[in-house]
């Protein structure tokens, strides 16, 4: 018997969806009747959700073995109470090399200075000879799926990388540590801070003023992670005051980033429109088969969420 896989991530994107996800079906050896809709919600076996998508009652779904984000944040689906399903998050790797080239070139943007270089109105011949990557050092907020992944590039090139996540840590070369001691210490030794946490309860407003405040005088932050992690207000009173010498940003509380958000004016902030790692039909469409035909065959589902956790 098929198994029926329900798209429910949005119609405008199935088109993109739809032959990719034909082919990593078959890939994985699953049999599947892919549809954009859904007649008959209790005969649906899986469900291909991203915020934006069609469902916000899970109830009539009584046969979905699971529900399979399109999105690695699931902030907008974990708190629905109607959902009981086992759910799943996109941990892609296409999605994580976006992420590391995402980190990597604006860490550099900053490191090397660029800015002055490209700014400068000609002729200009100002020797400033900028520290090498050894001399500089990293936080990472957040060492999961993507944040280690970034935080391994950056130390292939030298920067000394401070991990920083909810539980302890041993990696390799990367020194890990966890708490409110933890995030002081990372934050107080580090020129540049990236965030790639989750949006939880335990992470909204995460940088704010108090802990702004520990960062040394001109410190980069660069967050491609969630809007919620900075408070908004801190960080403009830290540019200006230069605690904080550039953000930028690549998620925000409202999205798009409405015209009149002082953000878009600041001298030392750049926002990118929420690009630093899409999901990308080809490779997350194998992602969501190999989930089915696990779950077909009994195995273990990949990149759970736990709802305790909200991540
Ligand atoms: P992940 O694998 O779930 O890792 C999350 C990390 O955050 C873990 O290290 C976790 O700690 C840590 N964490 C969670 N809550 C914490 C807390 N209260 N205090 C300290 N650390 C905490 O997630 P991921 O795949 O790396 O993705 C991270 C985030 O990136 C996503 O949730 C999403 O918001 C964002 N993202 C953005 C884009 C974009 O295009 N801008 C694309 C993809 C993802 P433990 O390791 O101890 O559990």
């Amino acid at each position: 018997m098929p198994v029926n896989v329900f798209f429910a991530a949005g119609a405008a994107h199935w088109p993109d969806y739809r032959d990719a996800l034909h082919a990593a079906m078959a890939g994985a050896g699953v049999d599947a009747v892919l549809s954009d809709h859904a007649d008959d919600p209790a005969l649906v076996d899986y469900i291909i959700f991203a915020p934006g998508g069609i469902i916000s009652d899970f109830t009539p779904y009584t046969r979905t073995k699971a529900v399979l984000n399109l999105w690695a944040g699931v902030e907008k689906i974990v708190g629905n109470a109607t959902l009981t399903q086992p759910l799943c998050r996109m941990v892609d790797p296409a999605m994580t090399e976006s992420m590391v080239e995402w980190v990597v070139g604006h860490t550099l943007r900053h490191h090397l200075g660029m800015d002055r270089d490209i700014r400068q109105p000609a002729p200009h011949w100002d020797q400033v000879t900028p520290p090498i990557a050894r001399e500089r050092p990293v936080a990472m907020l957040g060492m999961g799926a993507l944040g280690q992944a970034c935080a391994q590039a950056l130390v292939a090139l030298n920067f000394p990388v401070t991990g920083w996540s909810r539980t302890a840590k041993h990696l390799p070369g990367i020194p890990c540590l966890h708490g409110d001691d933890g995030l002081e210490t990372a934050l107080r030794q580090a020129q540049i801070v990236v965030t790639l946490l989750p949006y939880t309860p335990g992470t909204k407003n995460l940088l704010d003023a108090r802990r702004l405040g520990w960062l040394p005088q001109g410190a980069v932050i660069i967050n491609p992670g969630r809007g919620t992690l900075i408070d908004d207000d801190a960080l403009l009173a830290a540019l200006d005051e230069g605690r904080v010498g550039h953000a930028t940003l690549d998620v925000f509380r409202v999205e798009p980033l409405p015209p009149e958000h002082p953000f878009w004016a600041h001298p030392r902030v750049t926002v990118t429109p929420h690009i630093a790692a899409n999901t990308r039909p080809l490779t997350a469409s194998r992602v969501v088969a190999e989930n089915v035909r696990r779950s077909e065959a009994g195995e273990v589902l990949q990149h759970l969420v736990d709802r305790n956790r909200g991540y």
